[in-house]
Order: structure tokens, then C-alpha cells, then sequence
């Protein structure tokens, strides 16, 4: 996987102290080829890997004694400049309704992003939207509109597939207006292969209805075909944004970035699942440390924050960033992302247990690994869990809790070690926070 081999590259500059020159270009050929074949573009990789070593080599930090570190963090700084640096909003227009328009292939998931949009307007930012069934081609897709609509409780606007496309649109900006609609969302039809035909068709709705996005759906397993398709709506339609979907499938870098290279445009929302409420406003820092492999330590944070108190998060957040999150909080946080579920999802969030749980035997996600790891931090006294070195540095105190624990020596030095490697990055996250980058307070 792409992180797979990013985190193989960075491992071994990060246990490096100085670098010379040809340390750094080793790794970004590897970095460039982990690119490639994540079908990151060939030409967004060359852009990328040239930014890194041109930053990494003129700055004089080869000689520093954190070089390996430093190195990483400017990879990280670049990932979220291709991805577009900050969150984009949806446009509003000044004369409501503000109309956005959904396009893509067939089975991007725009008739599902059109309902989740939809939510997400209804839900979290108190908006009145219409959903607008303009997909006639295919029966289904106006029955599947309009049960989920139902589903979510937004108003969908469907006269049927014996009406034309235009006639649809047209009617539904009425029917906006007058019932005091202040988002209308189209969706449309898509082909299996871009054609003029459905150009055509989608620059007549256009032009009709003078939307403020237009939103490109792209399925993020889709591979090289996401340029070639991002380009050419881009150019036929001039799109605004792009909502990438079924982000919860195994490739996660790709098409993002090179898609946001080619159109220029911004990713504005990631789809994350199938139902309705697996949609989230697109964060490049987030997605630049999710590739990288660092885990989505924000997500998490939010995610607690949604669930828990909020004192609580915020002592979590302070700790992290101070560096003093002990083993005890980790035992915490353990046990709360348990009541969270899905276990699997979660579990890829925490820097360096998400691949830990994966090297387990038939690992699965069953809760196992998660019951010896809470058993050996119970076994340590308080003292040994706010100070892990105790433990490191003291082979009976080994022993001690793994015989405590039921497991083996073997088990608690390799929490050891995750630990360690998690509290590293969290140093480097807050280290990133300080430099103004983003702070973790304005979640
Ligand atoms: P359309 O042809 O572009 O309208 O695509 P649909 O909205 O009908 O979606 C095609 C399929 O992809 C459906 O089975 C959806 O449930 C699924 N899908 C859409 N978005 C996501 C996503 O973010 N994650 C996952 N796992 N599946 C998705
Ligand atoms: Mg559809």
C-alpha cells in the first residue's frame, strides 16, 4: 500500500540522525515510486518528490541532528499543500437557492453524495435542501434518490423518468423558490465512459440553471481513470469542486491528489461509506497524515469529542500536545474507543496500532489484541504507566507483567515499542501545531 511503503521509506530516515544528500534522494525515488504505483500521476509524483529534496537539501537541515525528522515533516507540509492546504467550503449564492450540481461517471456515487449532501446541509449546517432526481436514464436511480431522501428526511423533487432532464430542473428551481428552498442539488446522470451525449446533456442543465458548484464524484479506487475523467468534465463542464468517494476502501492517496492536481479545484467533501451519514468536509492535513501513515489523530479527537465530555478531550488534546500522554491514557482511550465502534475503523486512527493489529495472527478485528493490551497496562503499577521507561529499562519489571498479565515478555515489549513510536509522532504533530501550521485548539 501506499502508506505501506511511504512509512518503510520514512522509518528509515527517521532513525537517522544527519543525512547526506544521497540519503534523501534514496528515499524520495522510493517515495516516487510508492506514488506511482498508488496511480498518483507521474507528473504530480515528479512535482512532489522535486519540492520535498529542493526544501530538504536547501535548508541546511542535512547536518541537524533531527534531519530524518525534519525531512518527514516537509514531506507532510507538501502532501497538504498538493491537497489544497485548507478546508473549501461550499459556495453560497448571494440569490438563493444556491444550486449544485452533481456529475460523474456511473457508479461514482453521485446519487448517494447527492443524499449525503443533502443531510449534511439539513443536519449540521441548518439548511432547507431539495434533492432533484435528474437521472432518467436509469428508473432505478430515481427510486433510490427518493428512498433516501425519505430515509434522511429531505424533500426530493422526482416528476419522473418520462420527463426530460431540462423539464426537471427547470420545475425543481420553481418549486425552490417558491417553497423557500435555499439549497437545490441535482443529480445526474452518469455514463460507464465519458461521451458527447452526456456533455451535452449536463452543459444544457448548466447553463440552465447557473449553478455555484459544480461537483465532480470520483470514486477514489478508481486509479489513472480518475485524471483522465476529472479532466474531462473539468474541461467540457468547468467544475468548482470534487466530492471524493468510498474513501473507506483500501486506496486512500491517489486519486486524491492527483485529481486535485489536475483540475485545480478543491476536494470539498470524502465519502466514507455507504449510508447517508458517511460524508466529512475534506481536511488536506488530515488526508496528507493519513497517507503518511501518522493515523488521523484529529479524527480520533473528534470522533472522542462527539462522544465524550469535553474536558476530557480537551485534557487528551493538552496532553498530547505537551508530550506527557502516558500509558495510563492510553488505557483510557483505549477503553472509550471500544463503546465507539466500528472497532476496525477506529483502531486505523491510532498512530501505530492501526498496523500493529494488522501483523497479528488471523488478526481480524476481533477485540483479542485489544483485551492483552489493556491486561498488560493493568498489570503495571501507576508509576510504571506514566513512566514507561521504568519498564523499558527493567527486565523483572518485564517478567513481573507479563506473567501478571497472562501474556508474554514479548507482548508487553512490543506495546513498548508501540507506544513509543506513537508518542514520537504526537511530538511531531504537536511540533507541526507550533509552527502555526494548525493548531489542535480549533477543531
Ligand atoms: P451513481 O451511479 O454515481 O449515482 O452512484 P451511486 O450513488 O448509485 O453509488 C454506487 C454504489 O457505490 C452504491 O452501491 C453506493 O452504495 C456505493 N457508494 C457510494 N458512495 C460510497 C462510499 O463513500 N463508500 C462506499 N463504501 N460505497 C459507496
Ligand atoms: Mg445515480
Amino acid at each position: 500500500s501506499l502508506s505501506g511503503r511511504l512509512q518503510s521509506a520514512f522509518s528509515k530516515l527517521r532513525g537517522k540522525g544527519r543525512l547526506s544528500e544521497s540519503d534523501v534522494n534514496d528515499a524520495m525515488r522510493e517515495i516516487r515510486r510508492a506514488l506511482l504505483e498508488a496511480d498518483v500521476n507521474h507528473v504530480v509524483a515528479k512535482k512532489f518528490v522535486d519540492a520535498v529534496k529542493e526544501r530538504a537539501i536547501g535548508q541546511d537541515i542535512l547536518q541537524s541532528l533531527t534531519a530524518g525528522q525534519q525531512v518527514v515533516s516537509i514531506v507532510n507540509d507538501e502532501l497538504t499543500r498538493l491537497l489544497g492546504e485548507t478546508q473549501a467550503k461550499l459556495e453560497r449564492s448571494a440569490k438563493p437557492p444556491t444550486v449544485v450540481m452533481m456529475v460523474g461517471l456511473q457508479g461514482a456515487g453521485k446519487t448517494t453524495a447527492t443524499a449525503k449532501l443533502g443531510r449534511f446541509l439539513a443536519t449540521s449546517e441548518h439548511r432547507r435542501p431539495l434533492l432533484v432526481a435528474a437521472d432518467i436514464y436509469r428508473p432505478a436511480a430515481i427510486d433510490q434518490l427518493v428512498a433516501l431522501g425519505q430515509q434522511i428526511g429531505v424533500a426530493v423533487w422526482a416528476p419522473g423518468a418520462e420527463v426530460a432532464p431540462a423539464e426537471i430542473v427547470r420545475t425543481a428551481l420553481d418549486e425552490a423558490r417558491r417553497g423557500g428552498y435555499d439549497y437545490v442539488l441535482i443529480d445526474t446522470a452518469g455514463r460507464l465512459h465519458i461521451d458527447e451525449l452526456l456533455m451535452n446533456e449536463l452543459d444544457q442543465l448548466r447553463q440552465l440553471s447557473e449553478p455555484e458548484e459544480i461537483l465532480l464524484v470520483v470514486d477514489a479506487m478508481t486509479g489513472q481513470d480518475a485524471v483522465t475523467v476529472a479532466q474531462s468534465f473539468h474541461e467540457a463542464l468547468g467544475i468548482t469542486g470534487v466530492v471524493l468517494t468510498k474513501l473507506d476502501g483500501d486506496t486512500r492517496g491517489g486519486a486524491a491528489l492527483s485529481v486535485r492536481h489536475v483540475t485545480g479545484c478543491p476536494i470539498k467533501f470524502v465519502g466514507t461509506g455507504e449510508r447517508p451519514d458517511a460524508l466529512e468536509p475534506f481536511y488536506p492535513d488530515r488526508m496528507a497524515s493519513r497517507i503518511l501513515g501518522m493515523g488521523d489523530v484529529l479524527t480520533l479527537i473528534e470522533k472522542a469529542q462527539a462522544h465524550f465530555d469535553e474536558d476530557q478531550a480537551k485534557v487528551l488534546e493538552q496532553k498530547m500536545r505537551n508530550n506527557d500522554f502516558t500509558l495510563e491514557d492510553f488505557l483510557t482511550q483505549l477503553q472509550q474507543v471500544k463503546k465507539m465502534g466500528p472497532l476496525d475503523q477506529l483502531m486505523g486512527m491510532i498512530p501505530g496500532l492501526g498496523g500493529a493489529l494488522k501483523n497479528l495472527p488471523q488478526g481480524g478485528m476481533d477485540e483479542k489484541p485489544l483485551k492483552r493490551i489493556e491486561a498488560i497496562i493493568l498489570s503495571m503499577s501507576p508509576e510504571e504507566r506514566a513512566k514507561p521507561e521504568l519498564v523499558e529499562k527493567s527486565s523483572s519489571r518485564r517478567v513481573r507483567i507479563a506473567k501478571g498479565s497472562g501474556t508474554q515478555v514479548k507482548d508487553v515489549n512490543q506495546l513498548l515499542r508501540q507506544f513509543g513510536e506513537m508518542r514520537k509522532m504526537m511530538k511531531q504533530f504537536s511540533a507541526m501545531g507550533k509552527g502555526g501550521k494548525r493548531s489542535m485548539a480549533n477543531l
